[in-house]
């Protein structure tokens, strides 16, 4: 059955997933939503014992069925295949009886790889099929995290055009040194003087230029946009719900139907959303545990009904968590209101006037299948050496949130049922906050020392991601005032007028 997709703020205007997919966001500001979620088509017995790239297809042909088969799997098949450091893509690994999905073995180390690597071939498709001639232009502002893995996901992928602003003292010197040793000519980094709102603002003003989007179809060239409430982005991240279902059935971790709960480290809203999606296609997953860093806007709505971002910002040693506004909750307040695009419209617009809003008693009541909590500064680095401690397993700054979480959870309510826990980071990602957990001592050593002393007391060999960067050449030197943004993006697409 085809899907269509909507706007989360008018619900008139219908559009393929290809188009959403190359619109990214829709004009109204609201985000694209499926007009049904699509039950699975098959068994979680039948799905035991397929590859990831095998689930991979089965899910997101639910979603993308503009797509042919043989389009979805060549997107499936360039995007999940060497590039990740496994061949099971998403391994499982067990510890304290619990089950943590390690979703960080693509090129950057980080979950958003799991989407990122696929992203551009969904994207170069998706203009394909709509005959857009023109090269597409991805536009990012970045606070770290998402530029690299962007980065990695679009070098080299032909019909494509990256372009990356960072705050040129805002983001930690591996994050820096990850992104200016990218490779590919087709990929462009630029730190400027500023901070990330100033990188964003100047992004979003680039993106409205009109002069420049003229400009820009003469040579042949469009932009899009890779953030993460691009549907491209969503899809693919409920494949692994699916996937590790499937995997602990197969591996008889679970019986078939048994339930089970999925704790999710939390920031702008995409990976537990996709989680509530696999669940409403019919995976049996029981709660939906969303766990929150010392940002906590999220535990505060699941516990009041009451969003607000009228707050401070607290940086804390998981920043891809630091996030007050979690744009992707918006397409749970779309549901929540019974897909009513006017109600969510107002909420929405309350928030960008008020910085908050207050859901009613009635939508407040379909929020049972979430828990939120959260984790301070101290309750994580406790997590990261306890956890250390009883089973040699080393946890990312990220996931050991959703770790101290999980355990408040059961204190809560004693509920015992078996837990999928999202592992969203390498802990080579964030060496200094987690190996100082462990033992203060190591805050003496330099980074790539401390990467040295990970690996021998963890166990675990040190991901090429790390490896490379230790000697990479400097690629990427450019640096720019945020007035400079629009000259610099003209020199690199070419465009002299
Ligand atoms: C982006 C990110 C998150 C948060 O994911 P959301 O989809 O934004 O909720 C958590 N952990 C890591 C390591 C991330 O990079």
């Amino acid at each position: 059955m085809e899907v269509l997709y909507s706007s989360t703020r008018n619900g008139e205007r219908k559009v393929t997933a290809s188009r959403a997919i190359l619109q990214g966001l829709s004009e109204d500001g609201g985000l694209f939503v499926p007009d049904h979620i699509p039950a699975l088509d098959c068994t979680m017995k039948e799905l035991a014992g397929k590859t990831y790239q095998e689930i991979a297809y089965q899910v997101m042909k639910l979603y993308l069925t503009d797509f042919t088969e043989e389009e979805l799997k060549n997107c499936i098949n360039r995007a999940y295949d060497s590039k990740f450091d496994t061949e099971v893509i998403a391994p499982i690994v067990e510890a304290e009886g619990t089950y943590y999905l390690e979703l960080f073995h693509g090129a950057t180390i980080a979950f958003k790889d799991m989407a990122l690597s696929i992203l551009p071939h969904l994207m170069i498709t998706s203009a394909k099929k709509n005959h857009v001639k023109n090269d597409i232009v991805i536009l990012t502002a970045t606070s770290g995290d998402t530029g690299k893995a962007a980065l990695a996901g679009f070098a080299g992928v032909e019909g494509t055009k990256i372009i990356v602003f960072y705050p040129k003292n805002g983001v930690s010197p591996i994050q820096e040194k990850q992104m200016v040793t990218q490779k590919g000519d087709n990929t462009f980094v630029v730190g400027i003087h500023g901070n990330f709102d100033d990188a964003q603002t100047g992004v979003k003003m680039l993106f409205n230029d009109r002069e420049l989007a003229e400009e820009m179809a003469a040579t042949g060239l469009q932009f899009s946009s890779a953030n993460s409430i691009n549907i491209g982005r969503l899809v693919p991240q409920i494949v692994y719900y699916v996937y590790s279902y499937a995997k602990l059935l197969e591996e008889e971790k679970i019986t078939d139907g048994e339930k089970i709960n999925v704790v999710v480290p939390t920031g702008n809203f995409g990976n537990i959303l996709a989680a509530y999606y696999a669940k409403n296609m019919g995976v049996p997953i029981e709660k939906l545990i969303c766990a929150s860093n010392e940002n906590k806007v999220l535990f505060d709505f699941f516990e009041t009904g009451k969003y607000d971002r009228n707050r401070e910002f607290i940086l804390t040693s998981s920043p891809s968590m630091d996030i007050l506004i979690s744009s992707n909750l918006e397409r749970l307040i779309y549901r929540i209101a019974g897909d009513d695009a006017g109600k969510n419209a107002e909420l929405m617009a309350a928030l960008t006037r008020n910085g908050s809003y207050e859901i009613t008693e009635e939508m407040k009541a379909k929020l049972g299948d979430f828990y939120g909590n959260y984790a301070s500064e101290k309750e994580t680095s406790e997590r990261i050496k306890d956890m250390y401690e009883d089973t040699g397993y080393i946890l990312d700054t990220h996931t050991a949130v959703a770790s101290a979480v999980y355990k408040k959870y059961v204190a809560d309510t004693g509920d015992k049922t078996k837990t999928v826990i999202a592992s969203t980071a390498s802990p080579f990602k964030f060496t200094r906050s987690v190996m100082n957990a462990i033992d203060p001592k190591y805050d003496q050593m330099s980074d790539f020392e401390l990467v040295d002393e990970l690996s021998k007391i963890g166990n675990v060999e040190i991901p090429n991601a790390i490896e490379e960067i230790r000697t990479a050449p400097i690629l990427h030197d450019n640096v720019c005032d945020k007035t400079e943004m629009k000259a610099v993006v003209k020199r690199f697409l070419g465009i002299y007028t």
